[in-house]
């Protein structure tokens, strides 16, 4: 499929049928798998033949939609994980073990941020946090001996902020480690971070591939560009024999193109066992083949979003993007030629109670916690998220009491504006 667009990949991609088979990717409902001889089976256990034994690690309708997202983010091997959270564990735990140490950028998703902060530091991962605006120098300060790994969002939910990927790629491979980027807000429609240099790519398919609100889930992605071997000595769970599998060195094996994934299924996998369900799986692959169609609505209703609420009176400041007042304008222009996403967020002159009154206001827009979803919906953080914090922790987090996040769907956008008007007119 890599010799078609991407628009052609969206809608066939992972999924060739032969002679007679199901045009749809079927769905293969089953925990395991069956075989003539203890011997077929043992080599699949061996990692000397590819095949399928049981679904906490693999399951085939999974690998034919990890296999189209691959080809859409110019990948050479993906997998998909129950959620995106797990996505980003995985991608980074596959690397970092007790005393490793991450450099994060600093506007990345709050799960993120925790996982990283909280909850891989009671692992013994410590992690540096930089502005995703830091300087060169700034960020190279930021690497320890025990760097294994570089992380940052495309667009980051909820700042909106923009990564310099190419900057970021640029200090990770001075170091000799990965940049590892979640592209779930822009899709590999409108970015594809690997041909700027990052190495991992990883989603929350829960968002726009999804894009119905229908599952969770996560997917990981390889670049097979980085090269494990040349950095053994910090890579021993890929560079070293894996004990627990038979001795396996999977970077010798599989070769950079398929060491990360395959170590990532065979142990992450094995004893996490956090795999997307094959149900969710062709949920997935339905939207992902309408993706390169809904993409540029989302961007069109977002842009036509923020343009409305720019020039509004009672509005005092939006943030997105594809607006040339925008802080990140410039860095969109680069890497997100085609526009970025859907969600657009703006604070009301009128603080806290006018953002109150304005979300009871909305009609059309629904008040979720939820983005990125083909249904227009708001949140106001300081009322529902955030509540338990004061106007002052609000402002320290980025999200001051004022701030609205809306995610444009894909309706007609003169509709979402007539909505958002009466809800501004009454607020
Ligand atoms: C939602 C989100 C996640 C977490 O994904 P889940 O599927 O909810 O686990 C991670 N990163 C980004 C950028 C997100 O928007």
């Amino acid at each position: 499929m890599s010799k078609y667009k991407i628009n052609t990949r969206c809608v066939q991609g992972g999924y060739t049928p032969g002679n007679g088979e199901p045009r749809q990717v079927p769905i293969i409902q089953s925990t395991t798998f069956k075989y003539d001889t203890s011997e077929a089976m043992g080599k699949l256990f061996d990692l000397e033949e590819s095949g399928y034994f049981y679904t906490r690690l693999q399951n085939p309708t999974n690998d034919h939609v990890a296999a189209k997202i691959a080809e859409l983010e110019g990948g050479t091997a993906a997998m998909l994980t129950s959620s995106g959270q797990a996505a980003n564990f995985f991608a980074l735990f596959n690397i970092c073990e007790c005393g490793s140490h991450i450099v994060a950028s600093s506007s990345i998703y709050g799960g993120t941020f925790n996982l990283i902060a909280v909850t891989m530091a009671k692992m013994g991962i410590t992690a540096t946090f930089v502005s995703p605006d830091c300087t060169e120098e700034e960020l190279n300060t930021a690497f320890q001996d025990n760097t294994r790994a570089v992380f940052g969002e495309t667009i980051a939910n909820p700042a909106l902020t923009v990564l310099d990927i190419e900057k970021f790629a640029k200090a990770a491979h001075s170091h000799g480690v990965p940049l590892i980027v979640d592209n779930t807000f822009p899709t590999p429609i409108n970015c594809r971070p690997i041909e700027w240099g990052a190495d991992i790519v990883t989603h929350s398919t829960t968002k726009y591939m999804d894009g119905h609100g229908a599952a969770v889930g996560g997917a990981i992605v390889d670049s097979g560009k980085f090269d494990w071997m040349v950095h053994a000595e910090k890579f021993p769970g890929l560079c070293t024999p894996d004990e627990s599998y038979h001795g396996i060195t999977y970077a010798e094996k599989f070769g950079k193109e398929g060491a990360f994934i395959t170590k990532c299924t065979a142990q992450l996998m094995r004893d996490f066992g956090c795999i997307q369900s094959p149900q969710n799986a062709f949920l997935l692959n339905l939207g992902l083949e309408s993706l390169h169609v809904r993409m540029p609505r989302h961007v069109e209703n977002g842009q036509a979003v923020a343009e409305y609420l720019l020039n509004h009176p009672k509005v005092a400041y939006v943030n997105y993007s594809g607006l040339p007042s925008d802080k990140y304008y410039a860095l969109a222009q680069k890497y997100l030629p085609n526009g970025g996403c859907g969600v657009v967020s703006f604070g009301l002159k009128g603080g806290r109670k006018a953002a109150e009154a304005f979300m009871k206001n909305l009609k059309l827009a629904a008040i979720e916690t939820h983005v990125a979803d083909a249904r227009t919906c708001c949140l106001n953080p300081a009322s529902s998220t955030h509540r338990q914090m004061n106007d002052e922790q609000l402002k320290a987090a980025g999200v001051p009491a004022e701030l609205i996040r809306i995610s444009c769907g894909i309706e007609d956008k003169e509709d979402l504006i007539a909505d958002l008007e009466q809800a501004l007119n009454n607020c």
